[in-house]
């Protein structure tokens, strides 16, 4: 710098917008090759990241059907591929888990804390928690999930719910860590807000209600030592999004995205939801 000369301005980055599918349990590894390929084909919008994450055992499938460039959008973003859950453990006894170095070369995402898991597993913060840190010392980019059951919300407990559940699960995250990762263009961590009593239920919550909630989230990770107190995190919403719903949380500055559960098995569906997503990343873009 030149002595006496103010450092160059440099605004910060937009957020990159971000849907992902999360296909639970559905689809077999001799067809989730086929709907990979089909919804990739049919999503070639530039500036969205696209995330699919089918079962396990699909995984391989997966990645080999979005492995080349007809899924590939204008500006070169391709499909990516996520696990929906992580073992906190590297390896050892523990039958029937998945651990983080067990994905590499198959997936480079991965879900953690989804409300399914919580309720059908019993997965507590502190577990999901520890399942952030194994995903990044191995190089996954966590989507995590965090959300407030329909009795919280109607006891006006939700943003305290939500922000236990940050703290809990990121509280032994190092915020260094888990910020964009530059030269991928990529983000470390991404959370999900998906209220539980709108999953799966075609019932959503309100654009303005997510866009609430992401606010508070980012006044956490601040709180919690993540630069720009959090500015830098992509927010999804997650809750029945379909293609018709999905433009009420698009309209949110503070959402970025996306995590689709059922209509994410469904092209026409998802065509429908990264089109609108490719008009947030277009005027993030040009701005
Ligand atoms: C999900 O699985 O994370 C989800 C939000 O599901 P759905 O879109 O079906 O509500």
């Amino acid at each position: 710098m030149i002595p006496g000369m103010a450092p160059a301005f440099r605004p910060a980055a937009p957020r990159p917008v971000v849907i992902a599918g999360n296909w639970k349990m559905h689809t077999t590894p001799a067809d989730a090759g086929e709907l990979a390929r089909t919804i990739g084909t049919r999503t070639r919008v530039p500036g969205v990241i696209r995330v699919l994450c089918p079962p396990f055992v699909c995984l391989a499938a997966v990645r080999d059907a979005v492995a080349d460039d007809s899924v590939r959008a204008p500006d070169g973003l391709g499909v990516e591929v996520g696990a929906q859950d992580v073992h906190p453990e590297p390896a050892g006894a523990f039958t029937g888990w998945t651990s983080a170095p067990m994905l590499a070369g198959l997936a480079s995402w991965v879900i953690a804390g989804h409300s399914e898991r919580r309720r059908d597993a019993g997965e507590t913060d502190e577990l999901i928690g520890r399942k952030v840190l194994a995903a990044r010392a191995h190089d996954l980019r966590t989507i995590l999930c965090v959300g407030e059951q329909l009795e919280e919300r109607e006891a006006g407990r939700a943003l305290e719910v939500v922000d236990r559940q940050v703290r809990d699960c990121l509280g032994d995250a190092d915020p260094a860590r888990f910020g964009m990762d530059e030269g991928a263009g990529r983000p470390w961590l991404t959370i999900a807000y998906e209220p539980v009593w709108a999953i799966g239920t075609g019932r959503t919550a309100r654009g303005s209600d997510a866009a609430e909630m992401a606010d508070a989230i980012r006044a956490t990770l601040g709180a919690l030592g993540f630069p720009n107190g959090g500015a830098g995190v992509p927010i999804l919403y997650g809750g029945s999004v379909t293609a018709a719903a999905i433009a009420e949380f698009l309209a949110e500055p503070a959402i970025d995205g996306a995590l689709v559960g059922g209509a994410s098995l469904k092209a026409d569906e998802m065509a429908g939801i990264v089109a609108r997503a490719g008009l947030t990343a277009a005027a993030r873009a040009a701005t």
